[in-house]
């Protein structure tokens, strides 16, 4: 068996944002230091951390530094250069190690590696030249359909959405060339996710599936438990745990799914914790953050137990930090009450599509699903009208 890290041990991740500050939270309650590798000095998780290396992911010196500062680092986002993670493999502990990392990197590998392993995905063509998009025939029905770019695509951006090959070309030809996939555009019932936590001996733990809403390619609000049938939901979680078993997985990791016609399909994965999870801070005892920290440092993982079965995560964007066209911070005293958490992520500045928080509504006593989905249309109201 691996070694266990002890806690008055520093914990390295490599970025800095919400996912990141959320993550050094976690350690830093079990009594472990963290140090944060982010580029920008500003970053959410950089701010909270016990060190915080302001450098490029590629700067090997400072990379050197981590090294000699923390036996054990993760990640929090999956665009961290595949080298940057090889090279700390040398000589730290990488959890994820970068294999894994490498696979959700790209959207060609990992739809090749998800098909290869028997898991249902939508149709897609792997565009990586002009001459590929020539090769677009009838017979392949697959408009309509987004272009997306194999690499550094989050939030929806990186997308296009394209009806025939005319316009396949011209959005390749405005990712400048770069190596893309073209996807069927699936007619969606309903996506949901599954986070997932893998530790060092292969021990295993799901949180319940949750309900994905987007709007423009950006998660918007979560709800849990997802409205699935049973089927479903024993199909997922079996899907979930073969990828995370085929690519021996260590550390907390999502699977996203579509529901289409019934069918069930794998959009992608996240090799980190994810925005749909952020409900299990406030919802269970042991929250996603907690098993990632459990799981780079070799213990067992803790059983999640969902303390409250019905939540809903409202995402907060910078766009309500601008309403009537004047910025102004939201009134989030107005919606204070019980079972109404707000987070905030200490973002220098409120940007358009830029996250900036979130709030979970627990379902008190009796709530249903539903009252709680109509408790955060009434909070989201009272946000943006005053
Ligand atoms: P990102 O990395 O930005 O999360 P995704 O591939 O998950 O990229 O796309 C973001 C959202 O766009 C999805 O959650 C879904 O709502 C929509 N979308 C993506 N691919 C498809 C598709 N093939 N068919 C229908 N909707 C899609
Ligand atoms: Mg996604």
């Amino acid at each position: 068996m691996d070694k266990i890290i002890k806690s008055s041990e520093f914990l390295g991740i490599l970025g800095g944002g919400q996912l990141g500050r959320f993550f050094t939270i976690a350690a830093q309650k079990k009594g472990y230091s963290v140090v944060v590798f982010d580029p920008d000095e500003k970053s959410p998780a950089g701010k909270i951390a016990e060190k915080h290396i302001c450098k490029p992911y590629d700067d090997l010196k400072a990379l050197d530094e981590l090294k000699s500062i923390c036996p054990v680092v993760t990640t929090e986002f999956e665009n961290i250069p595949a080298k940057t993670l090889q090279y700390l493999e040398k000589n730290i502990i990488v959890r994820p190690e970068s294999k894994a990392v490498s696979v959700a990197q790209n959207r060609i590998i990992e739809k090749d590696f998800l098909s290869g392993c028997g898991i249902p995905v939508g149709k897609y063509i792997v565009i990586s030249n002009i001459e590929a998009i020539n090769k677009i025939n009838e017979d392949h029905k697959i408009f309509p359909a987004i272009l997306k770019t194999a690499q550094f695509g989050y939030d929806g951006k990186g997308q296009i959405h394209v009806n025939n090959i005319a316009e396949v070309e011209h959005a390749f030809i405005s990712f400048n060339n770069a190596p893309c996939i073209l996807e069927q555009k699936l007619d969606l019932d309903l996506e949901f996710s599954i986070v997932l936590a893998r530790s060092v001996n292969g021990e295993y733990l799901e949180y319940p599936l949750i309900e994905n809403h987007h709007e423009s390619g950006i998660l918007d609000f979560s709800l849990i438990p997802a409205r699935v049938s049973l089927s479903i939901k024993i199909e997922a979680k079996k899907l979930a745990m073969k990828i995370s078993n085929n690519l021996n997985y260590i550390g907390v990791m999502a699977v996203e799914f579509f529901i289409s016609n019934n069918n069930l399909y794998v959009n992608e994965i996240a090799p980190r914790p994810h925005n749909s999870g952020h409900f299990s801070i406030d919802a269970c005892v042991y929250n996603q953050f907690d098993q990632q920290v459990l799981a780079m440092t070799g213990n067992k993982l803790k059983n999640e137990v969902t303390k409250f079965p019905i939540s809903l995560m409202l995402n907060l964007l910078g766009d309500l930090w601008f309403r009537n066209g004047k910025q102004t911070k939201p009134k989030f005293e107005m919606i204070a009450g019980p079972g109404v958490n707000l987070h905030l992520y200490g973002k220098a500045e409120p940007r358009n599509g830029r996250k900036m928080g979130h709030i979970t509504l627990i379902g008190l006593e009796d709530q249903s699903e539903k009252d709680v989905m109509h408790k955060a249309e009434t909070i989201r109201k009272i946000l943006w009208e005053n």
